[in-house]
């Protein structure tokens, strides 16, 4: 659905140079958002061009759309008006990077995959560890609000993102923020734009804080034969003092998952095969160190566990942790490979409401058929996915556990929102869950940034 207005071919080609500029049913089809196809696309290689097509925007009152590696696409409501792609793939450039310094500046449409190499160079990294790593771009990932299992040691990208730059509405190039971490006065803009997915402004530079790179790294596992043992542990861990780099706790069903052959399809790096144990809960957790301290850390693991009823632990050495952590970070992918009607919901409750959480959802699918697994990271936030099995009442009963669980958790004073889904279900539910009390805040910020009404339209929270 375009907005009415009539997009000119020409005028594009005009500010990005004719071999940049995308036309044709074919070519557009790869930049459809929930099924609307737009009606050019543009690839452009500077902020600038960025910028000259946002004034175009705005004047002629298109609706526009970045757009990365296209692996998270799917993330909000369908948009009310699209009528131009902005393909950030061009804009891929390392700017300026000072390992000595642990400061980067980068273009957005670097892949995540391709920046890991450059730092990994200088035994750094960046702390996104997010589904699709392979392919996702710096922006996307942003603008998308994912979060990862280095969540729990590091924070959201709002920790460790220093500075940006970005073409508001009214297609004027904006700084905020700064490059190095004792850092400029004035207010933080930027973080506006992570989890927008783009209904802000189009990102065209992003300035990280890095970090080095575990040199000894280990990985420790327990199984339980109840979710209450395995948050008794949970809880232990996070009194103790020890400090890890991850803290996941596995649901009855992702041994089976992270065990399949999709799963090592997605992520063909070695695991041992019953890594996590099936048909129980467990608790995985990574840690780095040196030799001595892993030992010690292992030692207080294996006490905890015992103290907390594990029935089973392993040590997780070096050579498998790329293999279970990736099965991990690679969960929404999985499961998406998994079966297209996936539903996969995240949901955020206080530490202490976790094991309630955890009991409404579950007791909601119940009888359901339908195959569930969740994944709760370190931070507390539960992922949880639905897979229909393959009868006929499958689908409509994952469709109604979806909203009574969102229902479930709004009531106890947590978010839900669907992160994947089948586009049909966005036709019944608001993928955003129950308007937030700080919405009309949320809508000076959009007029304010987006006057014209041109990012992304419809798709964020409240039809932003
Ligand atoms: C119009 C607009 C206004 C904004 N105003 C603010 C602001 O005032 N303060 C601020 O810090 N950031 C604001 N942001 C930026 C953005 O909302 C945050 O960066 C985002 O909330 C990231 O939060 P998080 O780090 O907790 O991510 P996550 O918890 O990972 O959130 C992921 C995504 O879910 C969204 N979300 C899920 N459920 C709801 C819901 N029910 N209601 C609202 N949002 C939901 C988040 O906004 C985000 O897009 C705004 C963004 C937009 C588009």
């Amino acid at each position: 659905m375009s907005s009415g207005a009539k997009i000119a071919a020409p005028r594009v080609a005009e500010i990005v140079g004719p071999a940049n500029a995308v036309d044709g049913a074919d070519k557009l089809a790869a930049y459809e958002v929930d099924g609307v196809r737009p009606g050019a696309a543009a690839r452009p290689e500077t902020a600038e061009e960025i910028a000259g097509l946002v004034k175009y925007a705005a004047t002629e009152k298109l609706a526009v759309i970045p757009i990365g590696a296209r692996t998270m696409l799917g993330i909000g409501m369908p948009p009310a008006r699209y009528d131009l792609a902005i393909d950030m793939t061009r804009l891929d450039r390392v700017i300026s990077y000072d390992p000595g310094d642990l400061t980067l500046s980068v273009e957005p449409g670097i892949p995540l995959a391709k920046l890991a190499a450059t730092l990994a160079e200088h035994k750094q990294f960046l702390p996104l560890g997010v589904p699709f790593f392979d392919c996702a771009t710096v922006g996307g990932t942003l603008a998308s609000g994912v979060d990862s299992p280095l969540r729990h040691a590091y924070g959201t990208a709002r920790e460790f993102v220093l500075g940006m730059e970005f073409v508001s509405g009214d297609g004027a190039v904006t700084k905020s923020g700064g490059r190095v971490v004792k850092n400029v006065s004035g207010y933080d803009l930027h973080k506006l734009m992570l989890g927008a997915i783009g209904s802000l402004g189009v990102i065209t530079r992003v300035n990280f804080k890095t970090f080095p790179r575990p040199a000894l790294a280990r990985g420790f596992f327990a199984a339980f034969e109840t979710m209450e043992k395995a948050l008794e542990l949970r809880e232990r861990i996070m009194r103790s003092k020890l400090s890890l780099l991850t803290l996941d706790l596995g649901s009855p069903g992702t041994g089976e998952l992270f065990s399949s052959a999709t799963a090592a399809k997605v992520v063909p790096e070695v695991v041992t095969a019953d890594l996590p144990a099936h048909g129980k809960w467990t608790i995985s957790c990574g840690f780095w160190g040196s030799t001595d301290v892993l030992a010690r850390y292992e030692g207080d693991l294996q006490q905890m566990a015992a103290d907390s009823g594990a029935i089973r632990v392993d040590t997780i050495g070096e050579d498998e942790i790329p293999g279970q952590f990736g099965r991990k970070r690679e969960f929404v992918a999985i499961v998406s490979a998994l079966s297209p009607g996936a539903i996969v919901m995240k949901l955020s409750v206080r530490a202490s409401q976790l094991q309630e959480a955890h009991a409404k959802a579950r007791s909601i699918v119940g009888a359901a058929p339908v195959d569930h697994v969740t994944l709760t990271n370190g931070a507390g936030v539960i992922y949880f996915a639905m897979l229909p099995r393959r009868t006929g009442d499958a689908t409509q009963a994952c469709r109604q556990a979806t909203g009574q669980i969102m229902k479930a958790i709004t009531a106890l004073g947590g978010y839900a929102t669907i992160i994947r889904c089948p586009l049909e279900l966005k036709r019944e539910i608001n993928v955003w869950g129950a308007p937030r009390e700080d919405f009309p805040l949320m809508q000076r910020v959009k007029r304010a940034f987006d006057p014209h009404d041109i990012f992304a339209p419809g798709r964020f929270v409240g039809g932003l």
